[in-house]
């Protein structure tokens, strides 16, 4: 068979008067005035063990949106159990089947669900409705139809026969099960960490980082629709260590389909390392972890390009995207220049709950994430060689609100510009214009993390220069654009170094870690 041609969802557009805009803030309104008790769901049961926990929205952290579940090391293993119960029909059913459970939920979240989905990330995840639209809604759907195209590619992936011999490769599914985890800033990560596993014909056990429960609900409710059965995508809630513990001492764990902080991913590393004799196949590790990403400007660039990349790569999502730039190089000769135009913008810039659609930004995602960028604003302004020339606010009474914030530093290698801090807070050192092959060093030599970065220039030689000294300093790199915003099937997704695997979400290359293929040779 061939499937229906993937295409990239296009995005709506959210204006005043439009149709999506009402359905999308009414569904907010419905939702945010319910409240919801999560169950855990493991072959197909909704299992409610009665040890809860509250949900509530970041940006109104007194308004109760309701609880979820917590499994106990009982049920993490009745999860394991249940998906290789469930591994012995799903793995032997044939792909076609398997594509259209994803491809009608690709359908149900592009119609029916797309309001309801994207108003759940923005209270779940403080997303505005553009955000949300682009994350939950159209990066989900592509994740759905792109991988099922890439499946088929991978399927007619074939070695060559002679005469009288017919060589094949059955590309298996991998024989266990994976663990899917995944992060709070992507929704639609849930689209390809279990999804994309499933599809190819594995079962998993899923846990959705705790501040995405509200949203994750969703999604379950997404893929019973769409027919997926009962035991190949488990979810729990919990203690994340025991979690982790328990199903990585299994015999049967044959990967991790990771999206987190590196710090997470290193102490998994080490507890499989550990494991390692007891399990009955070696495990796939695919992960993407943290990142610390540059934005280097070029004398020869435009003052004003380079700073709407920075506003936008800085602060949309209240810099909570993996690929966030959060350290610039700007040329001192641009520097007055890119300074004026993020000093007027910023102050345009409005922030508060992303039910009002003027909010450009709303709050960061806890009160963890809050306190350390807190700490590091207020460190900002005590340190000699560090001035904040844009925001430097924050305030936890209602939500976890910190402000657009930009450092600028004398120092290239202040602590700001080298620590991941995952939120609101741009760095920026000004470099002499004659020192710019110095910089570019500087950059490489400072990128301990390797996941975005992004070159503004209009000479060749420089981005010629650039693309090389900074050849292993980012995943994924743009020219004359923003560092965020990776669409699938354009631009696969991955970098190497702390910030992970490289195992390129949104591409063919990632699919293919989730299948183990057998080579059979037949003689005639
Ligand atoms: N793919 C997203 C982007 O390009 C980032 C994903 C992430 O934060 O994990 O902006």
């Amino acid at each position: 068979y061939t499937v229906p041609k993937a295409f990239n969802e296009p995005v709506k557009s959210y204006a005043p008067g439009t149709t999506e805009r009402e359905l999308t803030l009414n569904s907010f309104k419905e939702q945010y005035n319910q409240t919801v008790d999560v169950p855990l769901y493991i072959g197909g049961e909704e299992i409610r063990t009665g040890n809860t926990k509250n949900l509530f929205p970041p940006f109104d952290h007194k308004h109760h949106l309701g609880t979820y579940h917590l499994a106990d090391k009982a049920l993490v293993e009745k999860a394991i159990s249940t998906a290789l119960e469930a591994r012995v029909k799903w793995s032997a059913m044939p792909w076609e089947h398997r594509a259209s459970i994803f491809l009608k939920a690709a359908e149900l979240i592009a119609g029916p669900y797309r309001a309801k989905l994207n108003a759940a990330t923005m209270i779940a995840q403080a997303k505005t409705l553009h955000q949300a639209e682009i994350d939950a809604a159209c990066e989900f759907i592509d994740f759905l139809r792109f991988n099922v195209e890439f499946m088929t590619q991978i399927y007619a992936e074939q070695p060559i026969s002679t005469d009288g011999v017919w060589n094949r490769l059955e590309h298996r599914p991998l024989e266990g099960f994976i663990y899917a985890i995944t992060p709070f800033n992507f929704t639609a990560i849930a689209g390809n960490l279990p999804a994309s596993v499933a599809l190819m014909g594995n079962v998993v056990v899923w846990k959705p980082s705790a501040t995405q429960i509200y949203s994750a609900n969703v999604i379950v409710e997404i893929f019973r629709e769409a027919g997926l059965p009962d035991g190949v995508i488990n979810v729990i809630y919990g203690d994340s260590a025991m979690i982790t513990d328990t199903l990585l001492a299994s015999p049967d764990f044959a990967g991790i389909h990771f999206t987190g902080s590196t710090s997470v991913f290193n102490s998994m590393w080490e507890k499989i390392g550990k494991n390692i004799n007891n399990y009955k196949t070696y495990p796939r590790i695919v992960g993407e972890t943290g990142g610390k990403d540059f934005v280097i400007a070029h004398p020869s660039s435009h003052a004003k390009e380079v700073a709407v990349a920075l506003t936008r790569g800085s602060f949309e999502y209240q810099g909570q995207k993996c690929s966030a730039a959060s350290r610039a190089y700007v040329p001192a000769s641009l520097w007055g220049d890119i300074k004026n135009y993020m000093i007027a913008d910023l102050k345009t810039i409005k922030m508060g709950s992303p039910e009002d659609p003027t909010n450009f930004v709303s709050s960061v995602i806890s009160e963890s994430s809050f306190d350390k960028l807190a700490k590091y604003i207020e460190q900002a302004k005590l340190d000699s060689d560090a001035e904040i020339i844009a925001g430097g606010n924050y305030d936890k009474s209602v939500g976890y609100f910190i402000e657009p914030t930009v450092i600028v530093t004398t120092n290239p290698k202040y602590e700001t510009m080298q620590t991941e801090l995952f939120g609101p807070v741009l760095t920026i050192y000004v470099y002499e214009d004659a020192k710019w092959s110095e910089t570019l060093k500087l950059v490489d030599e400072t990128s301990a993390y390797a996941l975005t970065g992004a070159i503004f220039s209009q000479c060749r030689y420089a981005i010629d220069e650039a693309t090389k000294a900074l050849v292993n300093a980012a995943g994924n790199f743009y020219i004359n654009d923003k560092p965020t915003g990776a669409v699938v099937g354009q631009q696969p997704f991955g970098g190497a170094r702390a910030s992970g695997t490289n195992d390129k979400a949104g591409s063919i290359l990632n699919l293919l870690r989730w299948v183990s293929p057998r080579t059979i040779k037949e003689t005639f």
